[in-house]
Parts: C-alpha cells; structure tokens; sequence
C-alpha cells in the first residue's frame, strides 16, 4: 500500500534539505565544509556549561530561555521582549515560517541564498519563489515586494555567496512590503555592520542570529530573533515549550556576557578570510569579497570539475563543500576559512592538486 494516503501531499512532495557532512573527528580532518568556528568556545562558556552539570537537569529548563532573553537584551541593547530564542536560529526560522505563512501563501528570497527556506517553506505547505540578485549582488527590492508574498527571507551576509547588500536596500524592502521582512544574520558578527539600527523603524523586520558560526556553539544549537515585543508574543505560542535546554541555556547567557572573549577569534577568521581570498585568486580562482566566515570561489579552467575537487581534496581528509549541478553553483567550491594552520594545509593541497593536473 503507498504511504500517500497517510502522509500530506506537501511532504511527499518536496525534498528535504542536505546538509554538509560530518566526518569522524577521530580522523581529524580539515573540516572546512559546513561555516562552524574553527576555534573551541571560550573556557567561560564550557565552565558555565559544566557547572549546569548536576542535580538540576532533573527540571525543566526555564520555558522562555529568560536568562539568555535578558543577557541578549543587555548585549544589543533590546527590550527582553523582544527576544526569542531558538534551538539554532533554523528552529527560528521554523517558527516564523508557522506563524504567518498559511497554506498556499507566498515566502519569496532574492537567489542564490540559503537552500533551507525553501523546504522550510513547503513543510507549511505555502509556494516559494526565488528572485534573481541584481547584478552587483543588489537587493531585488521592487520585484520582492511586488510579488505581495507574506514573508521575504534575506540572508545578510548571504550564502552562499558571502556577500552583504547596503543596509539601505533592506530598509526600502520593508517599507515597500506588506509582508514580514525576515534579516537572516547567521554571520553578522563577520560583517562591517549590523541590522539592529533598523528593528526601531519597521515593525514587520525580524532579525535571526546563530550561535553556531561566530560564536562556536555548533553543537549547542541556539539562536535567537530580534523583532517587536507584539510579533514576540505570537512566535512563542508556536516554539515547541522548552526548545533550549539547560545545558544550552547556560552556554547561551555566558556568551552573550563574555561576547569581548570572541573579538580576537573573529578578528583572525577575517584576517585569514583575506589572506585566503588573495591566495586563491593567485592560483587561478575567482573569488568573490566576502563578509562571511567562508569563501565562493570559481574553480579555474582544467580537467579537475567541481565533483574532482571535492573528492580529491577529500582523499587528502580536507573537505570543502561543493553544491552540485545546480547552474550558479555548479563551477564554484564553498571554503569555510578555519585557523591559519588549517588554511595553510588546504593551500598546500590545493598546490599539490593544481601541479599533478
Ligand atoms: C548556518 C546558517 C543558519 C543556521 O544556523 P543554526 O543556528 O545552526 O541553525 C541560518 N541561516 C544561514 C544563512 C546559515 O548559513
């Protein structure tokens, strides 16, 4: 008997989303596949977390995350009402996508972006619609807002381009749409500037942040939204009740009060994001600026395809993240950039790969 007549049609129909592999640590790999913080938490972030150890993981966690709602609210200087907090900042973008899009109503994002807004899309059974960049990489504002879709999702920086559009652009966005305005700023903490300034003027933007790039708390899953204390309200109706645990609560209020601890690690991720950029183009690639903690780089001309580059430098425990046939994508490699020990064997594969071509 087909399952179709139990599962809805929506799910069946799509594809679910596909993440970066994780290779066994113990082989210890050059990861530089998935944009996690090469760099371990700092030690007041893993002493807050073995101090949440103990007897109390017997209880619930607290059910709005409130510590970490209150130490966000100090650190960039919001309302703690303004502040919900996700199970990664994807869970956040779940619970947007639960709150305002019905079925069949429109998400909308400018492409290439994020490969997880549009499964994320139709698990609420709604339609999704990419819209090209402008050339420039500018912000497709008019035609967004013209398609009148209920929620518009701008990754900024973007991936996997790494590029960041003027705030500017994001500012006409929400005045122009009657939608929800949703600022993805997984790397915001590699970018020159920030969206915070513009919370105060448009009461339908939402800023998501993640704990898992700048922050190196991958494996702890935290995120948080920014938005007005009203849209807060609706939002926490649909998180699932205790979507942070104690553990990543704890992780959570000691980062955001030791945030000065992560200004050298971010300092040096954007200096070997130079260094990388420059390196790559001097063998050939095309490499776009970047505002984020990874670089797109256009494979130069020769035998070795995208699906080669991947799987030989793999074959040397360096992986590297390559998207497959898709038409943008499909001549380009994703670098996360990682220590300066770790760029400095990549380049030195990269080196042994481009001389036995
Ligand atoms: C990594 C990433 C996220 C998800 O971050 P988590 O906090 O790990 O869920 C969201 N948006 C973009 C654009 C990302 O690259």
């Amino acid at each position: 008997m087909s399952i179709n007549r139990w599962v809805r049609p929506n799910i069946v129909a799509m594809t679910g989303y596909t993440p970066g592999e994780q290779p066994k640590m113990a082989s210890q790999p050059i990861k530089l596949n998935t944009n996690e913080n090469p760099y371990p938490p700092p030690n007041v972030v893993l002493q807050a977390i073995s101090l949440a150890v103990g007897e109390n993981l017997r209880l619930y966690p607290d059910q709005t995350s409130r510590p970490v709602r209150e130490a966000a609210a100090m650190a960039y200087q919001l309302n703690a009402d303004q502040v919900v907090v996700g199970n990664g900042s994807d869970d956040l973008l779940t619970m947007i996508m639960r709150t305002f899009v019905h079925d069949g109503e429109l998400v909308a994002t400018p492409e290439p972006t994020y490969t997880l807004y549009r499964p994320l899309t139709y698990l609420q059974a709604g339609r999704y619609q990419g819209v090209p960049w402008l050339s420039g990489w500018h912000l497709p504002v008019e035609a967004l807002a013209a398609l009148g879709a209920k929620v518009i999702l701008v990754a900024r920086p973007n991936a996997p381009t790494g590029h960041a559009i003027p705030l500017e652009e994001v500012a006409r966005l929400c005045e122009q749409t009657t939608g929800i305005v949703v600022l993805d700023e997984a790397y915001v903490d590699f970018c020159r500037d920030n969206g915070l300034s513009l919370l105060a003027q448009h009461d339908n933007l939402i800023l998501t942040r993640s704990f898992s790039k700048s922050l190196c708390l991958a494996g702890a899953r935290i995120g948080l939204g920014f938005m007005t204390q009203k849209l807060a309200q609706q939002l926490h109706k649909v998180r699932d009740s205790y979507n942070l645990d104690t553990l990543a609560q704890a992780a959570a209020t000691a980062a955001l009060t030791h945030l000065e601890a992560y200004v050298p690690l971010t300092l040096a991720i954007c200096q070997q994001r130079e260094r990388i950029t420059q390196a790559l183009r001097q063998r050939g690639f095309l490499v776009q600026e970047s505002q984020a903690n990874f670089v797109l780089a256009t494979i130069p001309p020769g035998r070795r395809d995208g699906h080669n580059w991947m799987a030989d430098l793999k074959r040397q425990n360096v992986y590297i993240r390559y998207f497959g046939d898709e038409p943008f994508l499909q001549d380009k490699l994703r670098i996360t950039i990682g220590t300066p020990e770790q760029m400095a064997i990549f380049l030195t594969t990269i080196d042994q790969l481009l001389s036995d071509n």
